[in-house]
């Protein structure tokens, strides 16, 4: 089916992991700012180097780089037949910047998922966080450990902690979600996008069951 989500929520409110379940399921392209970023990063590209020193200290990228990105991501073949939108838009600007690209393609977002969660819980799961430094499948060394220490189930790759998932990178991380992200909540509910799920535990069936209710548009 195609769906076009956003996956909106703190730091650490598992938007990673259900954005991954969710479009292997549903067949969806998969874009997260994030990883696009450390992949730049990790290949040491120009646009890498120039968003480093801001990942590192847990800073928004400047909007006009992310939006450059998203767009070159949203022209892409696979992304005509749906996508998960993941840590993106994260800024108001952005958020309309998304709109008019939209547009120009004649789409538009089906849901905006924010992902409800107790501030303490987020930053002890984002402490735990692991991640496949290969597919980017999200893991967590105290709830979803892979079945081999360290090594991914999916590809084999190399299970790690991120270089940004320090307790001081963390608080920065979450000041940041509050002055630039949270006011995104009210953006997507005055335009009756918006829907709430609770995700205080590991997932499981049945949460699993509600996400899905709302992603194939059967539950508002
Ligand atoms: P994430 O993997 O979503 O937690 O993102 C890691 C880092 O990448 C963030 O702390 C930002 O520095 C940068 N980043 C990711 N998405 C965005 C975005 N939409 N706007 C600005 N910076 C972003």
């Amino acid at each position: 089916m195609k769906r076009r989500i956003i996956m909106l929520g703190a730091p650490g409110s598992g938007k990673g992991t259900w954005s991954k379940i969710i479009s292997d399921a549903r067949k969806l392209t998969h874009i997260a700012t994030g990883d696009l970023f450390r992949r730049e990063l990790a290949a040491e590209t120009p646009l890498g180097l120039e968003v480093k020193s801001y990942m590192e200290r847990g800073a928004l990228v400047p909007d006009e780089l992310t939006i450059r990105l998203v767009e070159k991501a949203l022209t892409g073949e696979n992304a005509a037949l749906g996508f998960v939108l993941d840590g993106f838009p994260r800024t108001i600007p952005q958020a309309e910047a998304l709109e008019a690209i939209l547009a120009k393609h004649g789409w538009k977002i089906d849901a905006v998922v924010d992902l409800a969660i107790e501030e303490d819980v987020l930053i002890g799961r984002t402490l735990a966080r692991l991640v496949c430094s290969g597919c980017g499948q999200p893991y967590n060394a105290v709830s979803m450990q892979p079945a081999v220490e360290g090594v991914c189930d999916r590809c084999g790759g190399e299970v790690v902690r991120r270089g940004d998932d320090t307790e001081e990178t963390i608080k920065k991380r979450m000041e940041t979600y509050h002055a630039n992200t949270a006011p995104l909540i009210d953006y997507y509910r005055e335009r009756d996008l918006l829907v709430t799920f609770s995700n205080e535990g590991p997932p499981n069936e049945e949460t699993r069951d509600l996400l899905f209710a709302i992603i194939d548009g059967d539950k508002r």
